[in-house]
C-alpha cells in the first residue's frame, strides 16, 4: 500500500534518540525540549514556545490562558479535526460552529461577522452573550486547515471589534505564509502546533503553543507543568502533566531541521496531483487562495459531481491509500446539539472529498502510480 502520509525519518533521529539515552534524558527535562522549542519559534516567528504533549494539549491550555471558562462558547469552523472542539469541551465551554469559505476551506470572516453581529449583545465584560443560550462568546479559534491560514486579516478585525482574542488552530501550517507574513505577525493571542505522526514534521506526538506574549505564555508553561510553583510540590491551581518529554523532542528537533525541505516537498505534491488531474471532468484540486502560501500539509481532490467512497475503495484496492477527510463537527456525536450557522460548505467538502498519498519520502514513481490510476479510475467511469 502506497501509505497516506507517514513520517519520513532519515535525518538525525536516531543520533538524538542516542543521545537521550547515552545522557540519561529521558523525561521532561533535557536539552532537546529547549532546543525544539526555539526552532519552533525560529520557524514561526514567535518569540515564545512552549512544547507539549500534543496539539490537543496545547489547544486545551491555550484556551485556559485566553480565559476561556466553564459555560462559554468558542468559535471555530465546522470542518476541523474533533481535536479542535474536544480541546473547547476539556475548558467546559462549548463550541460554536459557523462554515469555511469555499475559496479556502477556512473559516469565513464574513459568516463569523453576522454571527456575532445579529446573534450576540455585549455582555458586562464587555465581551460578546450568545443571544439564544446566554453564553459568553470568549475566545475564535480559526483553522489553518491542510496548512493553509484562515483569513486573518478579517478574522482579527472582527475579533477586535468584538473584544474576543484569537487561539489559532496552526496544527499542520508550520512553515506557510499569510499575505507574504509569518505566522507570528497575524494578530493571534496564541498559535499551536501538532507534531502528531502524520503531520509534515512529528515528534512522535507532541504539540506547542506559541505566542509573543511573556506573560500569557508563562501562564502556558504553568499549566502545562502541573501548575508547580517552585520545586517543594507546591501546586497553585489544577495544571496539567502536558509537558513534552525530551525522547520526543530528539525526534521533534531533527524533524525541525528538515522543515522547509519537507514543506516544499509537500508543495510539490499538492502542484503535481494538481496539474496531473487539471484535464480531468468533475475534479477540482484542493483550494489556493491567492492571500496565502500553503504548508499543503494534505493532498488530493473534490469529486465535484458524485460520491467519491467507491473511487476511494477501487484505489485503495490497487494499493493506493485514498482516504476521506475530517467528518463536519455537527455531525459528530458529541458535537451534535452545539450551536452552529448552516454549514452546507463544510458539508459538500466532507461529502466529495478524497485524500491522497502525499508523505515527503513519496517516490516520484509512486506519484505517478497514484496519478495514473485516479486518472484511468476516473476517466472509465
Ligand atoms: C492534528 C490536528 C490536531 C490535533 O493534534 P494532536 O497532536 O493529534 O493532538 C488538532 N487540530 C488539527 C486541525 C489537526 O490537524
Amino acid at each position: 500500500m502506497i501509505p497516506l502520509a507517514i513520517p519520513n525519518l532519515k535525518g538525525n533521529e536516531r543520533r538524538y534518540l542516542s543521545d537521550c539515552i547515552d545522557t540519561n534524558f529521558v523525561s521532561t527535562i533535557g536539552p532537546f525540549v529547549s532546543k525544539f522549542e526555539q526552532q519552533i519559534s525560529a520557524a514561526s516567528g514567535f518569540s515564545e514556545t512552549v512544547a507539549t504533549s500534543s496539539g490537543s494539549s496545547a489547544l486545551h491550555t491555550a484556551l485556559l490562558a485566553v480565559d476561556v471558562k466553564p459555560g462559554d462558547l468558542v468559535i471555530c469552523p465546522g470542518l476541523s479535526f474533533i481535536a479542535t472542539a474536544n480541546a473547547i469541551t476539556y475548558c467546559q465551554a462549548q463550541p460554536w460552529l459557523i462554515d469555511i469559505d469555499k475559496r479556502s476551506w477556512t473559516i469565513d470572516p464574513s459568516k463569523v461577522q453576522e454571527a456575532l453581529t445579529t446573534q450576540t449583545f455585549v455582555g458586562v465584560d464587555g465581551l460578546p452573550v450568545h443571544r439564544k443560550t446566554g453564553k459568553r462568546v470568549a475566545a475564535i479559534l480559526p483553522v489553518y486547515t491542510l496548512g493553509t491560514p484562515a483569513d486573518m486579516d478579517a478574522i482579527v478585525e472582527i475579533a477586535s471589534s468584538f473584544h474576543v482574542p484569537i487561539v489559532a488552530d496552526a496544527a499542520a501550517a508550520l512553515g506557510s505564509t499569510y499575505k507574504g507574513r509569518n505566522l507570528s505577525e497575524l494578530g493571534t493571542a496564541l498559535t499551536i502546533f501538532s507534531f502528531n505522526g502524520n503531520k509534515t514534521v512529528t515528534a512522535g506526538g507532541g504539540g506547542a503553543v506559541s505566542g509573543n506574549n511573556q506573560k500569557i505564555i508563562d501562564l502556558v508553561r504553568h499549566l502545562t507543568t502541573t501548575a508547580r510553583v517552585g520545586s517543594d510540590y507546591d501546586h497553585d491551581r489544577v495544571g496539567f502533566n502536558y509537558r513534552l518529554t525530551n525522547l520526543q523532542a530528539a525526534v521533534g528537533c531533527a524533524q525541525m531541521e528538515s522543515l522547509n525541505q519537507y514543506v516544499e516537498k509537500k508543495r510539490e505534491i499538492a502542484r503535481f496531483y494538481c496539474d496531473a488531474f487539471s484535464d480531468l471532468p468533475g475534479v477540482r484540486p484542493f483550494p489556493k487562495p491567492d492571500y496565502a502560501n500553503s504548508a499543503c500539509w494534505f493532498s488530493g481532490f473534490v469529486l465535484e459531481n458524485g460520491d467519491p467512497s467507491g473511487l476511494r475503495k477501487e484505489l485503495r484496492n490497487k494499493g493506493i491509500d485514498a482516504r476521506p477527510f475530517w467528518k463536519p463537527l455537527n455531525l459528530q456525536l458529541p458535537f451534535s446539539d452545539a450551536p452552529r450557522a448552516n454549514l452546507d460548505v463544510s458539508e459538500y467538502i466532507w461529502s466529495r472529498i478524497v485524500t491522497l498519498p502525499c508523505s515527503t519520502g513519496i517516490s516520484d514513481d509512486e506519484l505517478g502510480i497514484v496519478a495514473n490510476s485516479v486518472r484511468q479510475l476516473i476517466l472509465a467511469s
